[in-house]
């Protein structure tokens, strides 16, 4: 068997792609197609005492299929038997982003889910997008096929934020509402490295192109287009606290930038 040649430098591995911030990205092929998903983990503060040892954060869960995988690849990161995951901050609730947030909440036990709460009804409920008044005709034609997900976050697990809401970690994760793609759909944005993770605010993927390829959000899974639109032009307005955006389906090893984004906005207005 001949070695697998990676994608993406941090393909099925967790590497430092800035200061405090590791990024993991998994390939879910599905037939010729290849969709890159990415979930990010944070180095928090130091245990007491310990001062090898720290407290985690991670930004999305992944895929379902991929859940055993991801718990292995956090638990290469977080070696030290202090070491401990404190919070899985989810950027929406659709499933390639929740899949692996049971296996993590059983295998760290301390461990709380940051949504937002538009999203709860999705994330612990099993509510479908289908309820959502989409503003696209593509959306609204998919969405009858759209089921509940039978990924469940228990609501004691949670702890649910709002732009603004100061919480343990606000100095360091802030989290920027971006919604539209889904009705609660955020990002957060590590402070130290001017850093924003924005789950499916954009995509950039190779999908009929040979190179990585910045896109809108696929219309087929964006409740409201219109509001996902805004969201991307709030993305670019905080170019004073951002160098790096950080898609969760990505090719590009070094992210995006602002102007990249910018620059999508203005070569396709709409
Ligand atoms: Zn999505």
């Amino acid at each position: 068997m001949g070695a697998v040649v990676k994608v993406v430098p941090d393909q099925d591995e967790y590497l430092e792609i800035r200061p405090g911030l590791f990024r993991s990205t998994i390939i879910l092929t599905a037939g010729p197609l290849g969709l890159p998903i990415a979930t990010f983990l944070i180095k928090g503060n130091p245990v007491p005492d310990q001062p090898e040892a720290h407290e985690w954060l991670m930004v999305d869960a992944g895929a379902p299929p991929h859940a055993d995988m991801i718990v292995q690849h956090v638990k290469a990161v977080l070696k030290h038997p202090k070491d401990s995951l404190k919070y899985i901050c989810i950027t929406h609730a659709h499933l390639d982003h929740i899949g692996a947030s049971i296996a993590l909440l059983d295998a760290y036990p301390g461990c709380m889910v940051v949504s937002h709460p538009e999203e709860k009804p999705f994330l612990c409920d099993g509510m479908s997008f289908k309820c959502c008044a989409g503003d696209t005709w593509i959306f609204n034609i998919m969405k009858h096929f759209m089921k509940g997900s039978k990924i469940r976050v228990p609501e004691h697990r949670t702890l649910l934020l709002r732009e603004g809401d100061e919480w343990e970690y606000s100095g360091l994760v802030k989290v920027v509402e971006t919604h539209g793609h889904t009705p609660g759909s955020i990002s957060f944005l590590h402070v130290p490295t001017r850093s924003i993770m924005i789950g499916d605010a954009s995509k950039n993927h190779m999908f009929l192109y040979k190179e990585p390829h910045l896109s809108y959000p696929l219309p087929i899974g964006t409740c409201h287009m219109g509001n996902a639109i805004k969201s991307m032009d709030k993305i670019i307005s905080l170019n004073d606290h951002v160098d790096t955006i950080f898609p969760a389906h990505d090719y590009s090893p070094e992210g995006i930038s602002v102007a990249q984004l910018q620059g999508l906005r203005a070569s396709d207005p709409r």
